[in-house]
């Protein structure tokens, strides 16, 4: 079956003496793998240089006894300009393709996280700060590990006023359960609400948000805990000396 589609590129790698394989987030397939043969010995065979999340046109030939596909043509579309210097955005960047290649498995279509890549891209240069933080409380909701940050996850009563942190819990406690991890962090009065505030808002809404260096510090904390324990591995682009001590 030939297949046409726009496709963000996540990453590339070799194949053989003259190719590479390219894993692509499209918006009609989800997450697919195809070769496109001959990139390396011809340069002008496809009209991208396949540069991460750009978009890109793509068509394939889909095959169904494997999971990598045929690349046939691989036109860019736009590159959002990124990477251009700016630190920030690449590793921002680089920790938005991770999330997407760790959370989402293979040809499984799901438009929203192709139009939250694209949000993402658009928003990123004029507010660095923000669309990481955007793009992982959203991505985690869409691919089904919705944090729960309206309750306690041991005796699961609502979070009325203060809420702790608990790394060995994965989640909040209540002030009742806090004796279960001693060294639960007190959250800031705004860094539940503004994840609550981002997970029922939409793209454009949630960019009114505004955060203290504090809460952003902590939202960030929690967020990559949370993904640590749930979905069971480190990201390899967070680290304790990024991100954070950038803003
Ligand atoms: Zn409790």
């Amino acid at each position: 079956m030939i297949c046409s589609t726009p496709a963000f590129v996540l990453k590339t790698y070799d194949f053989r003496e003259t190719s590479k394989i390219a894993v692509f987030f499209s918006r009609d397939f989800g997450k697919v793998k195809g070769v496109l043969k001959g990139i390396r010995r011809d340069h002008k065979k496809f009209s991208s240089v396949l540069s991460a999340l750009s978009l890109n046109h793509i068509v394939f030939y889909q095959k169904r006894n494997s999971e990598i596909h045929l690349v046939s043509q691989c036109d860019l579309v736009d590159d959002f300009g990124l990477f251009r210097g700016q630190l920030q955005a690449f590793r921002s960047s680089n920790r938005v393709i991770e999330m997407v290649d760790l959370l989402l498995p293979l040809e499984d279509p799901q438009r929203e996280v192709f139009d939250l890549i694209f949000n993402f891209l658009n928003t990123l240069k004029n507010n660095p700060h923000l669309a990481p933080v955007l793009f992982q409380i959203k991505i985690l909701a869409l691919s089904g590990f919705k944090p729960r940050f309206d309750s306690c996850v041991i005796c699961e009563s609502r979070i009325v006023q203060s809420a702790y942190f608990s790394h060995s819990k994965g989640g909040l406690l209540c002030p009742h359960c806090l004796r279960r991890d001693p060294l639960a962090e007190e959250t800031l009065p705004g860094t539940i609400a503004s994840i609550l505030y981002i997970e029922k808002s939409d793209w454009s809404k949630s960019l009114r948000l505004q955060f203290s260096p504090p809460i952003k510090k902590q939202l960030e904390m929690i967020l990559n805990c949370f993904f640590y324990f749930h979905v069971g591995k480190k990201m390899k682009t967070v680290h304790p000396d990024l991100d954070v001590l950038d803003a």
